[in-house]
């Protein structure tokens, strides 16, 4: 049994029972078996049962936002976000199963038709971050193409998952069809990787982990998607709303602790405004409200675990030169307070690495050609945001930055409605947006004689 401890206060939670080798096999054997009917249940009535499980997310959507909260020390405004982003997902992603179209293809001497067909099983392997979303990322779009799912969450943030299997039975969606499987990333996970009834595995991770998932799917050519790293930058520039830039900068880096893979922890400012955006910024920063995940007014909590918090301290040197930094409660709890940095080199680690916590480096640059050069000096190529007015500037420079996700003045990134994933080391692949579903089919193609 894990002790699951809360983050916001150290007490223990819940214990959970870690699953061992011999019962992933057979869980991996029973989705194998269940497939054969879950692929042939009529497109309408999957859709219907996809439905279903929204509904019954939705009837429990407080339920889950406080468990995530209590789990994970999510904000329990942001823990209602996330189990209502299940929600939508399951709801749109139901409407795939009746439009898994394929296409008809003018040929000679017959008719040549194309089909999506499921994989197989799919094997999802969530971080800690985000366990409700990256989870139904995965699975809403793998059922509602016809693939059985077996599911690891987070060593650290098993609840939410569990009570999403909980959900998806009481639903209606045959046993088998959606497993959770608490446990180990070195048991678990890697027996997604070399069972060969697992057909594709869908990872979100550190790029480290992906890396070595990559290699392991390549012993059974395995189809994998990798969700990974990311060190984004926060592009602003002196034609931008500078007021507007920097009041929201601090939450597009310390929303859930800077525990995002698309969090800005670089931001970038044109030399000519530099001074007055660190004016507005100080302010901004230490408005942002840390403390108790569960108060409503609360805008970040603590960080997952007392490792991580000593690993984000970690990039904070005798030699780091601290702009400022915001508040954090004393007490129980793995708190770090929001912290600007102004780096001595582009080498500093804390510029170079994915910190994974609420820190956020500003750097000057001297024109949109720096900008670029800049912002692209990284392995990563996640998301990024910038800041102009100026029209062809936003869209020369959103076509010159290497990441996958890009927003124009704002800081958003993830929209189930779009396509998200990497750049570079960031990831492979694409999860979400209106071809999510295809992800988890094979292209067959059928030519029928006429003549
Ligand atoms: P991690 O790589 O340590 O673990 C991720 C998952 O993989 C966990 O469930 C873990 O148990 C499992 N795992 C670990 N070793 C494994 C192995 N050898 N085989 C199979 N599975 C294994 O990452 P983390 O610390 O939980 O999460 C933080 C990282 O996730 C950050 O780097 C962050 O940027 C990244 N992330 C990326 C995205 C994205 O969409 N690009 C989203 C969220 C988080």
């Amino acid at each position: 049994m894990t002790d699951l401890i809360n983050p916001a206060t150290e007490e223990v939670v819940a214990s959970v029972q870690a699953t061992d080798l011999a019962a992933v096999d057979a869980a991996i054997e029973r989705a194998h078996i269940a497939l054969a009917a879950w692929r042939e249940v009529a497109p309408g009535d999957r859709a219907r049962l996809l439905r279903k499980f929204a509904d019954a997310v939705d009837a429990d959507l407080e339920n889950l936002a406080r468990l995530e909260v209590a789990n994970s020390g999510h904000t329990i405004g942001n823990a209602r976000w996330e189990a209502g982003n299940v929600r939508d997902l399951l709801e749109y992603y139901a409407a795939a199963p009746e439009r898994l179209l394929g296409k008809q293809i003018p040929v000679a001497g017959g008719i040549d038709v194309t089909f999506n067909e499921p994989l197989g099983v799919v094997g999802i392997i969530v971080p800690w971050n985000f366990p409700m979303p990256i989870a139904a990322w995965g699975f809403a779009p793998a059922l509602a193409a016809g693939n059985t799912v077996v599911l690891k969450p987070a060593e650290l943030t098993p609840l939410t998952a569990i009570r999403l299997g909980e959900l998806a039975l009481q639903a209606g969606i045959p046993a088998d069809v959606f497993q959770v499987l608490p446990g180990k990333g070195s048991v678990v996970g890697q027996r997604f990787v070399t069972h060969p009834a697992v057909r594709k595995v869908v990872f979100t991770g550190s790029t480290e982990v992906g890396r070595q998932i990559m290699a392991g799917c390549a012993a059974q050519i395995k189809r994998v998607t990798l969700e990974l790293g990311g060190k984004n930058a926060n592009v602003v520039f002196a034609d931008a709303d500078i007021e507007k830039a920097a009041a929201t900068a601090p939450y597009g880096v310390f929303d859930n602790a800077g525990q995002d893979c698309c969090a800005r922890s670089r931001i970038l400012v044109q030399r000519s405004v530099f001074d007055r955006f660190m004016e507005l910024l100080e302010p901004a920063v230490q408005g942002v409200v840390v403390g108790d995940p569960a108060d409503d007014t609360t805008e970040m909590g603590p960080l997952i675990s007392a490792s991580h918090r000593s690993t984000v301290a970690g990039y904070i040197e005798p030699s780091t030169r601290v702009a400022f930094r915001g508040n954090a409660p004393a007490g129980p709890g793995f708190w770090f307070p929001p912290t600007v940095v102004l780096p001595s080199s582009p080498t500093d680690r804390v510029v170079a690495e994915e910190v994974f916590g609420p820190v956020v480096t500003v750097v000057p640059f001297e024109d949109e050609r720096d900008a670029v050069r800049i912002a692209n000096d990284t392995d990563y190529g996640l998301s990024g945001s910038l800041w102009t007015n100026d029209l062809g500037r936003a869209l020369r420079v959103s076509r010159a930055l290497e990441a996958g996700n890009l927003s124009v003045n704002s800081h958003s990134s993830v929209r189930y409605w779009t396509p998200f994933g990497g750049f570079k080391q960031s990831g492979l692949g694409r999860e979400l947006g209106p071809d999510g579903a295809l992800a988890f089919t094979e292209v067959k193609n059928v030519f029928i004689a006429t003549t």
